[in-house]
């Protein structure tokens, strides 16, 4: 079964109710390295979509992309809402004004989302970033149906987000701390996780 509209709207409820779900956790990971907000700062943004994304009920999927991309910049703030907004924006271009969406296209959908990320923090691989999670779930995409490449992505992000505890932050807020930074899980890495884990868990029979 491809990804209709009902699907993508699907995948933002579950967004909505996994970053409250998540608020207290990414929280904490924000107040050892950042400024304790990306919880609420997430919550807030999705929160929002979700309200909006009720009001328009005729949209076609690349105008929801585009409603998100617009409230999560408007709403999320931080060094994370430009990004995720940037994401949907490109995703939003990139998304075939079809009302079904097939693996590849969701493929297409995500690599544009991540390179507008890449392109706009100037991120790279090891920053300690969402983008340790996001890159190497771009990779991952690959498989014989939609649900074993979103799957894959997904434990690629899960492994990418672990992978930044270790690292020293050489972006955004923590990059701050220096040294002090190590031994600490990203929260943007594990937001960014979050996503694609949705992705995979509401679409897994498309
Ligand atoms: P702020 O740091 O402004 O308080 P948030 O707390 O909402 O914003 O988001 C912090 C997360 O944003 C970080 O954990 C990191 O993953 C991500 N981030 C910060 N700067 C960049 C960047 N230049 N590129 C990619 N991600 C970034
Ligand atoms: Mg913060």
């Amino acid at each position: 079964m491809p990804v209709d509209r009902n699907a993508v709207l699907a995948w933002f409820a579950e967004l909505a109710r996994v970053y409250a779900a998540n608020r207290e956790h990414l929280t904490e990971l924000d107040s050892a390295i950042g400024d304790a907000d990306h919880g609420s700062n997430m919550d807030r943004g999705f929160n929002a979509l979700e309200a909006e994304l009720n009001k328009n009920t005729h949209e076609g999927i690349p105008a929801i992309f585009k409603t998100a991309a617009a409230t999560l910049i408007k709403t999320v703030g931080g060094a994370s809402g430009p990004l995720y907004g940037t994401f949907f924006l490109r995703a939003a271009t990139a998304c075939p004004d079809r009302p079904e969406l097939d693996a590849a296209d969701i493929a297409a959908i995500f690599r544009a989302g991540v390179e507008g990320i890449v392109q706009r923090g100037k991120a790279s691989l090891e920053d300690k970033t969402m983008v340790d999670a996001l890159l190497p779930a771009l990779d991952a995409m690959k498989g014989a149906t939609m649900g074993e490449m979103l799957a894959n992505a997904a434990s690629a992000a899960e492994s990418g987000m672990r992978a930044t505890i270790p690292l020293q932050a050489r972006k955004g807020r923590a990059s701050y701390l220096g040294p002090r930074s190590v031994g600490h899980q990203d929260p943007g890495a594990t937001s960014a996780y979050l996503l694609i884990r949705a992705a995979a868990d509401v679409w897994h029979n498309a």
